[in-house]
């Protein structure tokens, strides 16, 4: 099954829900509003910002 992958920050845990389960309102483990929860999974999200169109391939890469 395909999972959506939430970030808390501030227990820096990671949060997974079946795909078609909306973002967690709360933290799991920590509690912390949804605020606090980013999606970090690569899944159409291509908001890399304005103005940066850029394909960059570069080898070793850290992206965090
Ligand atoms: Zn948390």
């Amino acid at each position: 099954m395909e999972m959506k992958k939430f970030l808390c920050e501030n227990c820096k845990k990671t949060i997974e829900v079946p795909r078609g389960t909306p973002k967690p309102e709360v933290c799991p483990y920590c509690g912390a509003p949804a605020a606090n929860i980013h999606r970090i999974d690569e899944g159409g999200g291509r908001g890399l910002g304005p103005g940066r169109g850029r394909r960059c391939h570069s080898r070793g890469s850290g992206i965090f």
